[in-house]
């Protein structure tokens, strides 16, 4: 039987972990005439109280235990809208468990936090993808070495040779779980689409790079001086820089995008929706190849609260992904098809 939801838009509220983008989602709720929510902990209350983005902060002792403030959420019928650090406090088995309301598909998230169910779904797309290595001896060009869950890319490294992947290793000798992957030169493109179950239209809201200590610091030096101290390349994430693409590729990137929803109903009930990001290497071919996917909405739409030049083209509103998500709620509400933002 199907459950029946009010279709009044103030008998709801938006709730997030305080962090991540939880800046832009909760002032995108309030701008779509939400109540918000913030769960933070003492640690992380300061800017969502500074930028009164949030009508009420739910404290824990820390962000893992977000299950304890739980009841109090379904209690005001907040839906929680998930980030890079709610899935990373979380844990993606951990979210399946929710009994709040989740915007977007559960299940999915599942599929982009395993690197080989990841690769399987972008294949199944018919994206392009760096080559894996599977034997470090099978190495015949430049590849980078990821470690699992190096958080924002710390400790990552570019080997040319089976000789030097080993050298490298010798520096993380307890790591057996990493991938060796082909190293693209291009540079870095981060398209940050929508897809809506209510509208069932892709849209393409922004475009980063990212901002890394010390990859992008390393230019600063001279040739000389970058041999002589020995500097490994790490990618740790530090800020997010503002891109827009030759505009001939928008066709191909809408492309992509669709292929991906579209591949993502064939591994969960009700498919890929809300928020993703694919994230790319351009060559100078312009051949893009993807090297990840995010299911859900990434830090780099932080530079667009106030919309971008994209969404400026298709809204008469500023448009913020936040904003996007919370339209896409308010609309489900308001046309008895809650159910369809729901996972
Ligand atoms: P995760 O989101 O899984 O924590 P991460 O952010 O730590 O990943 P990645 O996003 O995989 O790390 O990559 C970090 C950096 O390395 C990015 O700047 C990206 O541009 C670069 N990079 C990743 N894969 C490749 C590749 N195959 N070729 C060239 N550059 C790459």
């Amino acid at each position: 039987m199907k459950t029946v939801y009010s279709t009044s838009q103030s008998d709801y509220s938006i709730a997030t972990i305080g962090s991540h983008s939880a800046l832009q989602i909760l002032k995108g709720a309030k701008d779509e005439g939400f109540k918000t929510i913030c769960i933070c902990d003492k640690a992380s209350r300061k800017p969502y109280e500074s930028y009164r983005v949030a009508d009420e902060i739910l404290e824990v002792e820390s962000f893992g235990d977000f299950f304890t403030i739980e009841q109090e959420l379904i209690k005001r019928n907040a839906v929680v809208i998930p980030h890079g650090s709610f899935i990373s406090h979380l844990g993606p088995e951990r979210v399946q468990d929710l009994q709040c309301f989740h915007y977007g598909s559960k299940g999915i998230l599942i599929w982009e936090s395993d690197r080989k169910k990841e690769r399987q779904w972008l294949l199944s797309a018919g994206l392009n993808l760096p080559k894996i290595f599977e034997r470090p001896e099978d190495i015949d060009c430049p590849v980078i070495v990821k470690f699992h869950g190096a958080r924002g890319g710390l400790g990552y490294f570019i080997a040319n040779s089976t000789g030097e992947f080993y050298e490298n290793m010798k520096r993380y000798p307890a790591e057996k779980d990493y991938v060796i992957q082909e190293y693209i030169v291009g540079v870095p493109m981060y398209c940050h689409f929508f897809y809506s179950r209510l509208t069932k239209e892709l849209e393409i809201m922004s475009f980063d790079k990212r901002y890394e200590s010390n990859a992008d610091s390393i230019g600063r030096i001279a040739a000389r001086d970058q041999l002589s101290v020995h500097i490994n390349t790490s990618y740790t994430i530090v800020g997010n820089i503002p891109v827009v693409i030759r505009e001939s590729l928008l066709p191909q990137l809408f492309e992509m995008g669709e292929r991906v929803v579209e591949a993502s109903r064939d591994l969960v009930d009700a498919g890929l929706f809300g928020p993703f990001c694919l994230e790319m290497i351009v060559d100078k071919n312009l051949n893009f190849y993807v090297f990840e996917i995010s299911a859900r909405i990434v830090a780099g739409t932080n530079l667009y609260p106030n919309g971008s030049p994209y969404t400026d083209l298709r809204y008469d509103v500023p448009m913020s992904t936040g904003r996007r998500i919370a339209r896409d709620i308010k609309e489900g509400i308001e046309s008895n098809q809650f159910e369809k933002v729901l996972g």
